[in-house]
């Protein structure tokens, strides 16, 4: 069954259209990469999807349920969790309190979450802004699983981080996706590590979805024209 359906989303910042007509389809307990050059759209889709940015046409629909006018906290609390760009914490609250902060019924819990990133156990008490940027994203994934959301969105996750870090983050994504079957939508750059985890890919060039498939149908050709690399 589909769990997010986008259909034909545009989108205006200002009088600016960012997005053209994007289009999507995931199924519960897929893994789903939104791929592009820069600038094309993928934080773009993912506000949209948010609902931090209003459309001015089309349609998101989500567990069912057409969301396409919701604010934005109604989305979330319908099963929406966003990791942003940028890895937004409560500076000011320890690794527990900006846990517990985001906490919704559900089986995630602290424990589970630190079992997933047990660096968050051992810097339990510290202050979410004397984190490593490694652990500070580790912290927001683990925010946003406490909400116990129907859908992970994960934007730029491993960007800027160390590649012994980047590997922590890739192998929860992929404990995530072997252990708890939870669908995942994910903008990387890392081609490479998408494709040991993502089962499809939609592709966007300039605010448009392009290419939509199985990721392992992503051949050079289309990489190279699409994604640039
Ligand atoms: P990147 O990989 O560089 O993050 P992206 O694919 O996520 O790129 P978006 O950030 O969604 O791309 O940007 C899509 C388009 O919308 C770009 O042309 C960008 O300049 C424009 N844009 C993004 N944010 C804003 C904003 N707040 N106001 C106006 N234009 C914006």
């Amino acid at each position: 069954m589909s769990l997010l359906e986008l259909d034909r989303v545009t989108a205006f910042y200002g009088a600016t259209q960012a997005l053209f007509g994007v289009s999507l389809d995931l199924a519960e307990g897929e893994v789903m990469a939104l791929m592009g050059r820069n600038g094309m759209g993928k934080t773009t889709t993912i506000k949209a999807i948010c609902r931090m940015l209003p459309l001015r046409s089309g349609t998101i629909r989500f567990g069912g349920a057409d969301i396409t006018a919701l604010p934005s906290y109604r989305a979330a609390r319908m099963g929406l969790g966003l990791v942003p760009e940028g890895r937004r914490c409560f500076a000011n609250l320890s690794v527990h309190e900006n846990l517990i902060a985001a906490a919704r019924p559900g089986h995630w819990d602290v424990a589970r979450v630190t079992g997933l990133f047990p660096r968050l156990a051992e810097r339990r008490d510290q202050g979410a802004a004397t984190l490593s940027g490694g652990e500070q994203q580790m912290l927001a994934i683990g925010r946003a699983l406490m909400t116990n959301p129907r859908l992970l969105i994960l934007d730029e996750a491993t960007e800027g981080l160390a590649p012994i870090v980047r590997q922590e983050i890739w192998s929860a994504i992929a404990r995530l996706k072997s252990e708890t079957g939870l669908a995942i939508l994910l903008v990387d750059k890392s081609l490479a590590e998408l494709r040991d985890v993502a089962d499809r890919a939609v592709i966007l060039q300039r605010g448009e979805s392009v290419w939509s498939g199985a990721f392992s149908a992503l051949d050079d050709a289309v990489t190279t024209r699409l994604i640039g690399v």
